[in-house]
């Protein structure tokens, strides 16, 4: 019988713990940080402002997302000033006062991550850089675990019923993750050296772990399409043979990549620059590992198996 009436009480402590996580909403400003809060709080309801086939620099500040921004209970956004063209008109407009600068209910991801070339000085004249560093951490796979504990400890405090089975879920992610980060390194032996053209910094943090060179770039500055006269001049590189392939993401155009490639005789590699729907990359890890093992096989076609 006291069996009976403690099973009752769990069961109604369960209940009382439901509607707080069921019913907490989540703005995302990119798939990557939708994802991570879905390891962590799979019942959560997430809006995402962008997807894989858009450029998060420039996305309009549309009426449905002010309004899911204004129901959100956290929202969470990459920052150094990756969205600095539409988050600051969302929040503005928004005037959800939970979610603010300064606010827990405001997570930036960049905040807890050590960026890549961050700029003292910065003007119209470099084209579209960021002051604080490469903005695009989500593919870095030493950044990423110090974003996830942050972002996992946020979660905790906004909604301290859950913290336990957050901070559970996020170990666990964490042993994972790590497991990940074994293949990596190894699969990183055949691409350490080699070299790949990018059009934007996108796959930066991941092709220097890699090893990999990625100075030629298509944009001829950050954020500026690649022009004619930009191209032509990467093709009086005489390094530029060296590359193994073009590696662009699905949203960037692939015109000038192909035309580039078709100069050169390289492959194009096109390839997600954050997580989507389909099976196989619906995660960072999965992610990660897709464009990884694309690379390898790149690299060993070159080599014509002799790997
Ligand atoms: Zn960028």
């Amino acid at each position: 019988m006291r069996y009976f009436r403690w099973c009752f009480v769990v069961l109604l402590l369960g209940l009382a713990s439901l509607p707080a996580r069921a019913d907490f909403q989540v703005f995302a400003c990119e798939p990557e940080w939708a994802s991570l809060v879905r390891e962590f709080l799979p019942e959560a309801k997430i809006t995402t402002a962008t997807s894989y086939l858009q450029d998060p620099h420039y996305i309009e500040a549309r009426p449905s997302l002010i309004a899911a921004m204004r129901r959100a209970d956290i929202a969470v956004c990459t920052g150094a000033s990756l969205e600095a063209g539409w988050l600051p008109t969302l929040l503005q407009r928004a005037s959800n006062s939970a979610i603010q600068p300064g606010r827990a209910g405001l997570f930036y991801a960049a905040e807890h991550a050590q960026l890549h070339a961050p700029h003292d000085h910065v003007d119209r004249s470099m084209g579209d850089v960021h002051p604080e560093g490469n903005p695009h951490v989500h593919l870095s796979p030493d950044e990423v675990p110090a974003i996830a504990k942050a972002l996992a400890q946020r979660l905790g405090q906004l909604i301290p019923e859950a913290s336990g089975d957050i901070l559970a879920r996020y170990i666990r992610w964490r042993g994972d993750w790590s497991k990940h980060r074994i293949e990596w390194r190894q699969k990183a032996e055949v691409l350490q050296g080699r070299s790949v053209a990018i059009q934007h910094t996108n796959f930066s943090y991941l092709l220097n772990w890699l090893g990999v060179d990625s100075r030629f770039e298509l944009e001829p500055k950050p954020g500026l399409p690649p022009s004619a006269s930009h191209l032509s001049q990467l093709l009086a590189e005489p390094e530029l043979k060296d590359v193994e392939a073009i590696l662009i993401a699905s949203h960037q155009d692939p015109q000038p990549a192909n035309w580039l490639a078709s100069q050169i005789q390289k492959p194009v590699l096109v390839v997600p620059g954050t997580v989507n729907d389909a099976g196989e990359t619906q995660t960072l890890a999965e992610l990660i590992s897709m464009i990884v093992n694309t690379l390898e096989a790149t690299v060993q076609e070159d080599s014509g198996g002799r790997l």
